[in-house]
């Protein structure tokens, strides 16, 4: 089962829950397991990462097809410019809708582990605008793109950044959804730039619930999210305890969510790190504002 991007936005509000391909049998078994526990909340999609480099290519597709085809959910599946020429898009594209997957989120890429910066392929794409015009031009996809609230690392200012996302949106971009970002200051202002800009499709804030110490300072390495500091000290000062790092995270998303939504932020993307017990706990604080949710 597939549902075009299109018919998703239709709801006021909106949930949706990120995944990454395992490497491990014991990886595998707890997808599964978030993907049986999530799947039950009735989010409006799941969508799968496509690993640095294109490594985790047959493992994404994997998860991809099962979530569509067994689990009879919606999926978007990622898809980068890293190591592909335009023939070997063409190919992942059709093999996605050979899966019946309907939907992608067109990215530049990371680039793969050892190298520092993306090297456009030979005959391939600098950058996902590029991309996003591709699968416009060869596939009916339903087309998500990345937005950047704090600006993208490589970016030398915010404006310069937005500027793109522009051109990517113009491209065909369906729909945006963000970098993790912890100072709801940054989604707001953001939210107003698009306005100004005119632009009309649908804006998914991505949440990350903080889980765990050391994951958390990596992650806001890797993505340049500003982490309040007192967020950070509150974190530390309970590392030794995972249970209450977790319950920190918990609070933390919860009031981030409530405070989005008050500010008229009604579409949700959860990295759920391929676990499922605190986005839900998460969720179940937030129902009221969710009615399509189902916690049965
Ligand atoms: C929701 C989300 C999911 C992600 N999933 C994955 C994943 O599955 N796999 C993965 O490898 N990575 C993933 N990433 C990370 C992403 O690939 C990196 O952030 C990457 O560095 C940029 O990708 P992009 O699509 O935003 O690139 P682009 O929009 O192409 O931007 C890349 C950089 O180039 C600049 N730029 C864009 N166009 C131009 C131009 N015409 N001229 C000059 N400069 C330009 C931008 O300002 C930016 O600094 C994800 C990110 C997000 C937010």
């Amino acid at each position: 089962m597939s549902t075009h991007i299109y018919d998703l936005f239709k709801y006021d509000t909106h949930v949706s829950f990120e995944f990454f391909p395992p490497k491990t049998n014991q990886g595998r078994k707890q997808i599964y397991q978030a993907i049986s526990k999530l799947k039950g909340l009735n989010p409006d999609f799941f969508s799968v990462t496509y690993g640095a480099g294109g490594s985790t290519a047959e493992r994404s597709l994997e998860i991809a097809s099962a979530l569509t085809n067994l689990a009879q959910v919606t999926c978007v599946a990622h898809i980068t410019c890293v190591g592909m020429n335009r023939n070997e898009v063409k190919e992942l594209l059709t093999s996605l809708e050979f899966h019946g997957i309907s939907n992608v989120l067109a990215l530049r890429g990371d680039p793969p582990k050892g190298e520092t910066r993306f090297i456009k392929p030979v005959d391939g794409f600098s950058y996902a605008s590029e991309l996003v015009r591709f699968i416009r031009e060869n596939s009916d996809m339903g087309i998500l793109v990345a937005g950047y609230p704090e600006g993208h690392l490589e970016s030398p200012n915010k404006k310069e950044d937005f500027k793109y996302l522009l051109e990517k949106i113009n491209a065909g971009a369906n729909g945006i959804i963000t970098q993790l970002f912890f100072v709801n200051q940054y989604l707001f202002e953001f939210q107003n730039n698009l306005r100004n800009a005119g632009v009309n499709i649908p804006l998914i804030a991505g949440i990350f619930p903080i889980s765990n110490a050391k994951q958390i300072k990596r992650m806001t390495e890797l993505s340049g999210a500003t982490i309040p500091e007192e967020l950070l000290k509150d974190i530390e000062k309970h590392q030794d305890s995972s249970e209450d790092v977790e319950k920190i995270g918990t609070d933390f998303a919860v009031r981030q969510v409530e405070e989005l939504l008050r500010g008229g932020i009604t579409h949700f993307h959860f990295y759920t790190m391929n676990r499922h017990q605190q986005t839900r706990n998460i969720l179940f604080q937030l129902k009221r504002f969710f009615p399509r949710l189902n916690f049965l």
